[in-house]
């Protein structure tokens, strides 16, 4: 009844608010939380504020932080079964597939733990003796984490690892659809020994629990995933206390093939680049490229095997993806088809819900494929974060390039070609923070993730170091300091 968990300790919001959440698979009640307002959030701020510049955190060593995120690995690796499950029920995805999550969560504490003292700051050599001049890095302080609905503890983790590997205090604000893994995070990191104050959660909607980690002058940087629109928002709000703002927004990602490429492995990976979790991850190949002259051959297969993909629930085994997060999403998704097909796109396949009486209750929708598309429309422009395959084609590297760049976005991308020094240029023309050659999707911890242009700040998780939760600063002590004697005595 209780899950704020703010000051080291589980209260209710203030105002009494609660939501339902419910399972996207069936609409099933999953449970009801809290749900916080502003002042709630203040509170947390304040908790957060005080552990930072008045508790213990801050001057805590380094490998002691560490050793912190180290042992939290263990519990989340000793709980993986029930926090899947909490994944599953909250997102409506597969449960094989929260469990691949919780395993990456857990490899990303243990990266941090392990980087954590990794940067004990270097000297600088001033060419004069009488100085020592270092370079030291420091927490920032208050960090505000607001993290997206579609990989709910991932994404947290990417923000919570780094953030206390560094020495800050932060609040933890996840999507209002998913809170229950952040839930037990914040009880794990109470049984792993975090001080009371240095880790807050406030649970809600974004406007209403969330924004004040944007305006609020005590918090020192807001690190944000999720849509652009938001995004924006939050870039500006932050504006107002000149906040240290890192963004991880959306993407529209092209899937470049060419002729040449192994086409029967392309052909694989383009299923599950765009509809993994029925579309909603950040980096969804969802804009194929194709080279002209293989363009029938690929689509028609591309379309034979999308139609036999199998829908259902998160405990269902036959089941190779799932639904869309909520009724609402699907509304959007299905508007944004529409505008597809009005603009000229020819639906190859999919356009329209499951006919399965069996999948009635949940939020489902067809694996869909829009040939004929063309940079100019919407389909091709704007994410729909759900399982919707726009298709363009291109004749040269020059133009698949200038097609895959043309785009507010920069996130990710792919290239297919038998031809190395072909992949190699690709890669380095494509404007965005994460190029895959014959691939799609893998990621690793200690490699970096962040978007180009409108994509994001791209400095999100330099997940090889802490720097985005570090400040800088230039130690320099005279240490012969005597009068100068510049102007005359
Ligand atoms: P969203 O922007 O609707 O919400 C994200 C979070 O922001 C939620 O916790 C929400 O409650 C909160 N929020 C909303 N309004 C707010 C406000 N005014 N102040 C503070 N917080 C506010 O996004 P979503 O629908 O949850 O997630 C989908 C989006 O996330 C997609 O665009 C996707 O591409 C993006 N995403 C990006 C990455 C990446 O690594 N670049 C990863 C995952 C998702």
């Amino acid at each position: 009844m209780a899950e704020l968990y703010i000051d080291g300790r589980w209260v209710s919001a203030r105002a009494h608010g609660r939501r339902e959440i419910r399972c996207p698979a069936d609409g099933s009640l999953v449970a009801e939380v809290d749900e916080a307002g502003p002042e709630d959030t203040a509170d947390a701020i304040d908790a957060a504020h005080r552990a930072f510049h008045e508790g213990p955190w801050r001057d805590t060593s380094a490998r002691e932080r560490g050793d912190l995120l180290l042992r939290l690995a263990d519990l989340l690796a000793r709980d993986t079964d029930a926090v899947a499950r909490m994944e599953s029920l909250d997102t409506g995805k597969r449960l094989v597939e929260s469990a691949y999550d919780v395993a990456d969560v857990v490899s990303v504490f243990r990266h941090y733990g392990r980087v954590a003292d990794d940067d004990p700051g270097r000297m600088v050599d001033t060419g004069n003796p009488g100085v020592v001049s270092r370079i030291v890095h420091e927490p920032i302080g208050v960090c505000g984490l607001v993290t997206p609905w579609n990989y709910p503890l991932l994404q947290t983790s990417w923000k919570v690892a780094p953030c206390l590997a560094a020495g800050n205090t932060f609040v933890l604000k996840p999507s209002e659809l998913t809170p229950h893994s952040a839930v037990h995070l914040m009880r794990l990191l109470e049984e792993a020994g975090l001080p009371a104050g240095v880790g807050n959660l406030v649970l809600g909607a974004g406007r209403e629990a969330g924004a004040l980690l944007a305006e609020d002058p005590r918090v020192d940087l807001v690190s944000f995933t999720g849509s652009l629109a938001t995004g924006k928002g939050l870039m500006a709000a932050a504006a107002g206390t000149v906040k240290k703002v890192a963004l991880e927004l959306g993407g529209k990602n092209p899937n470049i093939v060419f002729a040449d490429a192994d086409l029967e492995t392309a052909l694989d990976y383009a299923l599950t680049a765009v509809f993994l979790h029925s579309g909603q991850v950040c980096s969804a190949g969802a804009r194929l490229l194709v080279e002209e002259s293989i363009h029938d051959e690929f689509v028609d297969a591309l379309v034979e095997r999308a139609q036999r993909i199998r829908l259902g629930g998160p405990f269902d085994d036959r089941a190779e993806t799932g639904p869309l997060t909520s009724a609402q999403h699907r509304d959007k998704v299905e508007a944004y088809v529409a505008a597809g097909l009005a603009e000229g796109a020819v639906l190859r396949c999919g356009g329209a819900r499951p006919t399965d009486p069996a999948l009635a209750d949940g939020f489902y929708y067809l694996p869909t494929i829009l040939d004929a598309c063309t940079t100019g429309m919407s389909v091709t422009q704007d994410e729909s974060f759900g399982p919707v395959l726009t298709v363009e084609t291109f004749t040269s590297e020059d133009e698949a390039v200038a097609t895959a760049n043309d785009s507010i976005y920069g996130l990710a991308g792919a290239v297919w070609t038998q031809d190395a020094g072909k992949g190699q240029r690709v890669a380095a023309r494509l404007r965005m923070g994460t190029v895959w050659i014959n691939d799609y999707h893998p990621y690793v911890p200690q490699a970096e993730w962040g978007g180009y242009k409108q994509s994001g700040t791209g400095r999100e998780l330099g997940r090889a170091g802490l720097e985005e939760y570090r400040e800088t600063k230039h130690v320099w002590q005279n240490i012969s300091p005597a009068p100068q004697h510049w102007f005359s005595v």
